[in-house]
This record gives C-alpha cells, structure tokens and sequence, in this order.
C-alpha cells in the first residue's frame, strides 16, 4: 500500500493570518503526524502561482479590509481554477476574510466592493454604521460544538447549509442563527482562535476529507485528546456558561 501523505496549501500566510489562523495548519500537520502521516505545507505568497492540482486541502485565513482588498486582486486572477477545483472535490478551509472572498463580493462599510472568487452563492456586506460582530463564539454543528472567536464587520448571506447552528455569539449575519456554510468540501466560518486546535473533532474530519481526496483511507486512529477536551469545558465554563447550562445541547 502506498504511504499516506497529504498536500497543504497555506495560501497567503504573509496577508491572511489573523489571530494566528496559522495554528490550524500546525494543528493539522501534528495531527497527522501522530498517526505515522506525513504532510508538506506549501506556503502560497503573493509572489507564487497556486497550483491547485497539487494539493489536497487549502487554507485560508482572516485579515483586515486592507490586506483582503490586496489578496482579492491575487485571488480573482485564479478564479476559473478555484471553481473547477472545488467543484471536483478540492477540500478548502476559509476563515474569516478568507471566507467572505469565496463569495460574489464583500463590500467594505465605505461601499467599495471586492470582488470574491464567486464559488459559493453568497455576498458579504459590512453595511455603513452597524457594529462589528465581536466576542467568543459557538456552535452546534454535525462534528458537536465547535468554539473560538469572532471578529469581523461583514455579514455573510447565503441559503447554503451552514457550518452549524450559533449556541452563543452572532455567526454569519447576527441574525440569522446560522454560521459559515459547508458545501461540497467547503468549509466557511468566522471563527478564529484558531478554530482547529480548539476543535480537533472537526480538525479530523477536515483530514479524512482530505485524505480520501488524495486517493488515501480516510480512516484515522484515535487521539488522545483529553487536553483538547479540558481546555473546550473550561472554555465553555467561563466564557459561555449559557452554552453548557442549554438542556438542548449535549
Ligand atoms: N475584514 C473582515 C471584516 O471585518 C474580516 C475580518 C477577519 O478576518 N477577522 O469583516
């Protein structure tokens, strides 16, 4: 049998690198690396070509109005090759900025629009004198609750299936209870944290995702991941009692 190995493209870390997204790709190497896995992150500036039939999962991470306005122009010039991509199953992971550049456009609080790499049916506007979305953040979602941080002045509309439904924290639009959006292998989400090390569950599933698209068994060892799973309780305790108190929630 082949050796398992995975491709990770970490594409923009000198601009996209809000609340140190970069914690996700760590969080997925080890992960791996602790079931015997090898991975090669491939670190895509703007200076690079993505090659996007090279790889097997990509990342994208949150930034400010102004470095997403200079990665819109980059990525808008691969937009035929991102939508091919994906629609032949390319896993792809969006935090934050990154995920409002997968839609149509996000337009900034003074009107201006960038413009997005159109895959998913979805625009995001931060609208003129409303507040930003801020605090601690979690949802119900198939992988159980996933948790972190969310800052961001945009609202998110789409009628995609949303990452998960919001337990606590404002999710796509404030209003509409869902957060990020799941499609094909897509994953869309404001939560920082960085998502993945808070929420190794879903980390996993990014992996077998991954995994079965370069070819591989999905099958993954289980983890001991009793520190995780402290650090997720403690979380909750103090910083979102509300969720843990919800008899609807197990
Ligand atoms: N600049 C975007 C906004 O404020 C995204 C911010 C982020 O990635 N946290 O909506």
């Amino acid at each position: 049998m082949n050796e398992r190995t995975l491709n990770i493209a970490h594409l923009y870390p000198d601009l996209l690198n809000l609340y140190a997204d970069r914690g996700n790709i760590v969080t997925l190497v080890q992960r791996l690396r602790w079931r015997g896995i090898t991975a090669t992150v491939h670190e895509v500036t703007h200076q690079d070509t993505p090659r996007l039939s090279a790889y097997d999962l990509v990342l994208l991470g949150g930034g400010s109005d102004r470095e997403q306005e200079i990665v819109g122009e980059y990525l808008f010039k691969h937009k035929q090759e991102f939508k091919e991509a994906v629609e032949s199953g390319l896993p792809l992971l969006a935090i934050c900025g990154g995920y409002q550049l997968l839609g149509a456009y996000y337009q900034l609080p003074n009107g201006q629009k960038i413009q997005g790499l159109d895959i998913l049916d979805m625009y995001t506007s931060a609208g003129t004198g409303l507040p930003r979305l801020i605090g601690n953040v979690a949802i119900e979602t198939e992988y159980g609750i996933v948790m972190g941080f969310e800052n961001h002045g945009g609202r998110t509309i789409h009628q995609h299936r949303p990452l998960g439904k919001v337990l606590h924290g404002h999710g796509n639009d404030g209003e509409s209870g869902h957060e990020g959006v799941h499609h094909l292998n897509i994953w869309g989400t404001y939560i920082h944290g960085p998502l993945l090390p808070k929420n190794p569950q879903f980390a996993d599933a990014v992996l077998a995702t991954a995994l079965e698209y370069a070819g591989h068994s999905p099958d993954l060892d289980p983890l001991d991941d009793a520190v995780e799973e402290s650090a997720r309780r403690a979380f909750l305790a103090r910083r979102m009692p509300d969720v843990t108190s919800n008899p609807d929630v197990s």
